[in-house]
């Protein structure tokens, strides 16, 4: 284990793009709780489950049923997302914005609709999958942070005339484009990417390390932090994989990444 924190430090400091990906995981040990494990929300509640593959299609068919859903006035799922935003990040969060601070990781792309990324300091985060902090406009893809709009009439109304929704991707809406576009960008152009509590399983967020594997123009590493092995481990999209919480590797490499820069100031 020592060894290895020691191989994927210098490896991030001999890199000269280094990113990361996020996923459940690492929301996981700050207790927000899963989808699909044994305890899962949807493990547990098929009907919410069923709900939530309906969800984007019932914002296009009545934009005002989908908002009193959301909010908690029909349903459950209101409560969800207003308990996610009072979740607090965990130390594999602060290791991701120290090392940013330390000028080694250029960007994050996370899975995570929770916002802890900035919370916990990272500026340079892309939310594949959205946020919970903020609505977007589907048809001119602005985005306003919550605060800022008022959500006594609805469904809430974009300035170019749209009909806004969460920003969080729901099953069955496609990625926003500049989100896309961004996130594939960082992956041809990176030399080395960190993936972290996630097993890269769901597309098109799947295709960001196959990607980073097949366009890197140096010998840079993909490393991942996972608790088990995952399918990038067999089939070798990772170089190796750092077996652990990410709460408690990723500071360890940020601790270790840290030193090193000391040292050599
Ligand atoms: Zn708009």
């Amino acid at each position: 284990m020592e060894g290895l924190i020691e191989r994927a430090a210098r490896d991030l400091i001999a890199s000269k793009h280094a990113i990361a990906l996020t996923g459940a995981g690492i929301s996981t040990e700050s207790g927000i709780p899963d989808f699909r494990g044994p305890q899962g929300i949807w493990t547990t509640n098929k009907e919410a489950e069923a709900k939530a593959y309906e969800r984007y299609e019932l914002f296009l068919r009545d934009p005002k049923s989908y908002w009193q859903e959301m909010l908690g006035e029909k349903g459950t799922h209101g409560a969800f997302y207003i308990q996610v935003r009072k979740v607090e990040p965990n130390p594999g969060h602060y290791a991701l914005a120290e090392l940013e601070r330390l000028g080694i990781v250029k960007c994050v792309i996370t899975q995570n609709i929770d916002g802890l990324h900035r919370k916990a300091g990272s500026k340079s985060v892309i939310e594949y999958h959205g946020s919970v902090h903020k609505l977007r406009c589907p048809s001119c893809g602005s985005r306003r942070g919550l605060e800022e709009v008022s959500l006594e009439s609805l469904p809430p109304y974009c300035e170019c005339g749209g009909v806004m929704k969460y920003d969080v991707v729901h099953f069955k809406e496609p990625i926003p484009l500049d989100v896309m576009n961004e996130a594939e960008k960082e992956a041809l152009e990176c030399d080395l990417m960190l993936v972290c509590g996630t097993s890269a399983v769901v597309y098109p967020f799947a295709s960001l390390p196959r990607a980073a594997k097949l366009g890197r123009k140096t010998s840079g590493a993909i490393i991942e932090i996972n608790a088990e092995p995952t399918p990038l481990t067999r089939e070798g999209i990772s170089d190796y994989l750092i077996q652990g919480k990410t709460g408690e590797v990723l500071p360890q490499l940020a601790e270790a990444v840290r030193k090193w820069k000391l040292n050599r100031d």
